[in-house]
């Protein structure tokens, strides 16, 4: 049986809904000025992992957190002075600071496909603001199929997404999209300068006038957007983020020399501190996992490889490959 996501309305009752579905977990596609976002409760690991699973998406992008003011966004990151120079000049709007994560924020690993920073904006759309009021932190990306146009109306959430997609409990119609372009992003690393990591919604330069000098530009293995750039280039985020232990991949075979990363039924007992991705071979609970998990048997390896099973390549398990083998490839 197939849900029907329906088009809603933005009054108090359907925006209760909304956060009500964010709470459980459930997906719900929301207007801003810039374009639809695919929204997802930013806390829950397996809410965030339906977003990928729904965009179809074959590799983990970093996601940006919409938040309702910029103390929200200084709950989670360590914002700067630059930070607030720039959200209190555009915020709310189409301006997205990519900072590092504080180390106790509750936010969701997947979010940040395991770097340490986290993109937030703070949107203007009133219906957005709503819904972040009553719903706290969103995880959203563009409201489309991986590689298709970002929309701009609820209509095209529909015809893009589908209406039968059981993880996505409804759309919110705002209208059309006022800008009905993605926000720019810039990176305000701790030790390093303003970079533009995506134009976008605020023209450069005006982020420039703030700021009183030229921004960097992003280095060419930036993680990009896969449907508004066509920069992504596998491959090249293995450099963002891999773990020090050696990755080895698709094993079923195991010694004291691995900590095992598993997937589905054990075919043994595993050595000591393993872990399994999904015991029940579930590949939205696996994607939920795999950031943190491979950030815990990192901190326990202590020279040992990280040995990861077989993970199977259809729905998520494509992006869950994608990444582990970004993670195993060669380092730099
Ligand atoms: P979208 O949500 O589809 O508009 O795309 C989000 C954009 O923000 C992409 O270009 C991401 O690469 C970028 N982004 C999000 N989080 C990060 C991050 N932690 N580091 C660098 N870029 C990011
Ligand atoms: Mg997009």
């Amino acid at each position: 049986m197939t849900e029907q996501a329906d088009i809603l309305q933005p009054l108090p009752d359907a925006l209760d809904k909304a956060s009500a579905a964010l709470a459980s977990g459930r997906l719900v596609a929301f207007p801003t000025e810039t374009v639809y976002g695919l929204g997802a409760s930013a806390m829950i690991d397996e809410a965030v992992a339906a977003i990928f699973e729904a965009k179809g998406r074959p590799h983990f992008n970093p996601l940006i957190v919409h938040v309702p003011d910029s103390a929200t966004a200084a709950q989670h990151t360590v914002f700067d002075e630059r930070a607030s120079l720039l959200a209190d000049t555009f915020w709310p709007g189409g301006l997205t600071l990519v900072l590092p994560r504080r180390p106790d924020t509750p936010i969701s690993l997947l979010v940040s496909a395991g770097l340490d920073t986290m993109a937030v904006r703070c949107p203007a759309h009133p219906v957005a603001h709503a819904l972040l009021e009553r719903a706290g932190p969103l995880a959203a990306p563009s409201a489309n199929a991986s590689g298709k146009l970002s929309p701009t109306q609820a209509t095209h959430v529909a015809a893009s997404l589908g209406t039968g997609h059981g993880h996505l409990a409804m759309v919110l119609d705002g209208g059309e999209c006022a800008i009905g372009l993605e926000s720019t992003v810039i990176g305000l690393p701790l030790d390093g300068p303003a970079t533009l990591l995506r134009p976008g919604a605020v023209p450069g330069e005006d982020v420039e006038a703030v700021l009183g000098y030229a921004l960097a530009k992003a280095a060419p293995h930036t993680p990009n957007d896969d449907s508004t750039q066509g920069r992504s280039s596998p491959g090249q985020l293995a450099s963002h983020y891999a773990p020090d232990a050696p990755i080895v991949l698709n094993a079923t075979q195991f010694d004291e020399n691995d900590v095992v990363l598993a997937f589905g039924a054990e075919p043994c007992p595993l050595p000591k501190g393993s872990l399994n991705l999904s015991p029940s071979g579930n590949l939205r609970e696996a994607a939920a996992h795999l950031f943190s998990m491979l950030r815990l048997l990192d901190a326990v390896a202590h020279g040992k490889r990280i040995t990861v099973m077989p993970i199977p390549m259809d729905g998520l398990g494509t992006a869950i490959n994608d990444r582990l083998t970004r993670a195993a490839a060669p380092r730099p």
